[in-house]
């Protein structure tokens, strides 16, 4: 399970790079106008050439490599390294909380891989992608449907749904302008359908004191102030995922 985090940690890697140019975040690389989800192969951010078959081996060829690209020699970015590194530990540590390969195990790795991938794009674009979002409500539906739970999920979202946009309104209306945003909303409700409505509170308090943190961390070392919260949101999600 550990490679196939790092398998995955690598597809995510090239998704979170691929999705905002899909999407218009940021805009398109002059050499490569149509991006899409597999084409072109994976190239260098800098020199754009494409990678090899034996630099798409996660981790070991960036040790291999020691952290260059073989054409250019500008640095790779540690991120890389990083997410198919955690993305292995966090597989492993699902398959020892189920202790076998089920429809659990799947459904609980989707959650993890999206709730990373959505954090990523987040906290670079401040942008949920409403395809994520999707994913999340399926991959919710589907674990209540095989938990018979159906009934109690759906509420879960909709309670859940409905106290976080009449929060919104009230802190909007308070503070004059936008507080949070509509990704983080349905976010945290895909989690609601996810884990129950008993464990909002704990996504709540989780996902905002470590948005706090972060915010004085920002402010401390005079970096931008706005925050985003899917990270945050993504972080009380996989915690949550560990202590049920
Ligand atoms: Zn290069």
């Amino acid at each position: 399970m550990f490679v196939l985090g790092l398998i995955f940690g690598s597809f995510l890697n090239s998704l979170s790079f691929r999705i905002p140019y899909i999407l218009n975040y940021q805009s398109s690389v002059e050499e490569i106008p149509d991006m899409g989800l597999s084409f072109p192969r994976s190239f260098c951010p800098n020199c754009k050439n494409p990678l090899s078959i034996f630099s798409l081996i996660p981790v070991f060829s960036y040790l291999i490599q020691s952290g260059k690209c073989k054409n250019c020699k500008e640095s790779i970015s540690i991120t890389y390294p990083f997410f198919e590194i955690l993305l292995g530990i966090l597989f492993a540590l699902i398959f020892i909380k189920f202790n076998a390969i089920n429809f659990l195990l799947i459904l609980n790795c989707i959650l993890v891989f999206t709730l990373i991938l959505v954090a990523r794009i987040d906290e670079s674009f401040f942008k949920i992608p409403i395809a994520l979002n999707l994913i999340f409500l399926f991959n919710g539906i589907l674990l209540n449907l095989y938990n018979w739970t159906f009934n109690l999920g759906v509420l879960s979202f909709f309670i859940s749904l409905f106290l976080l946009v009449s929060i919104k309104y009230l802190t909007d209306f308070i503070l004059k302008k936008d507080s949070f945003g509509w990704g983080d909303i349905i976010l945290i409700s895909n989690l609601s359908l996810f884990f129950g409505i008993y464990n909002l509170p704990f996504i709540l308090f989780v996902s905002s004191l470590s948005g706090i943190i972060w915010y004085f961390y920002k402010k401390r070392n005079a970096l931008e102030k706005t925050i985003a919260f899917g990270p945050h949101i993504a972080l009380s999600g996989i915690w949550l995922l560990f202590i049920l």
